[in-house]
């Protein structure tokens, strides 16, 4: 399958692609984890985007485009793929369909993560990630907890609030996305794209997904 998950920070989009990669095999392709990863391992791309992503703002679409045209070419995405937190802007979408074009992939459709505020709101604040790069799984102090407060069940590694999980950072993501992302989905409904999903549950999701693939 080849989505984009389309959705606010905390939306879900992460944990919908996980479980639909093990469906068919596609790959997730998440920006915020690639940058992130980048950050941790000291590379010139982290050290540009970290100033962006700890004050919750968009790092520079160049930046993204240039892991983009990279890693949409690289083999494991000839079974397909879930684009996890990219496009981000209109412009990254406009660039997305030339590449898009350009590797002769087409979209199934883009799904469109509708989740209300305070909920998101909630999931943010008490979410936690393994600090290390390699595993950066993902735990919910209320709702999902690792078995050993403080430590990733996966690793053994730490777990910890990510510097863009404070109040003051969710907020700016969040109303970064309102200004940025959001009208990405008029931009996917007017190319009769988007498929908007009430998305309170994961598994619901992937249920509606899966079955307007024609593959449920
Ligand atoms: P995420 O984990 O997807 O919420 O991303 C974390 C941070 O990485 C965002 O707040 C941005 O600073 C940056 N980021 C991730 N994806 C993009 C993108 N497609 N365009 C611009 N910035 C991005």
């Amino acid at each position: 399958m080849k989505l984009i998950l389309l959705g606010a920070p905390g939306a879900g989009k992460g944990t919908v692609a996980k479980l639909l990669t093990k469906i068919d095999g596609s790959v997730q392709i998440s920006t915020g984890d690639i940058l992130r990863g980048a950050v941790n391992a000291g590379t010139d791309l982290g050290k540009e985007a970290k100033a962006y992503m700890d004050a919750g703002d968009l790092v520079p679409d160049s930046l993204i485009m240039g892991i983009m045209e990279e890693r949409l070419q690289e083999d494991d995405c000839k079974n397909g793929f879930l684009l996890d937190g990219f496009p981000r802007t209109i412009p990254q979408a406009e660039a997305l369909d030339v590449l898009l074009d350009k590797i002769g992939a087409k979209l199934d459709f883009v799904v469109n993560l509708d989740v209300p505020r305070d909920v998101i709101y909630d999931r943010l604040t008490t979410r936690r990630t393994c600090e290390n790069p390699e595993c950066q799984a993902i735990y919910n102090v209320k709702s999902m907890p690792s078995k050993v407060e403080g430590i990733c069940d996966k690793c053994g590694s730490k777990t910890v609030q990510r510097a863009d999980e404070t109040v003051e950072a969710i907020s700016k993501r969040l109303d970064t996305y309102d200004e940025m992302t959001a009208p990405l989905a008029d931009f996917y409904d007017k190319k009769g794209q988007l498929f908007t999903v009430v998305a309170t549950s994961s598994d619901k999701v992937v249920e509606e997904v899966t079955k307007k693939l024609g593959i449920a």
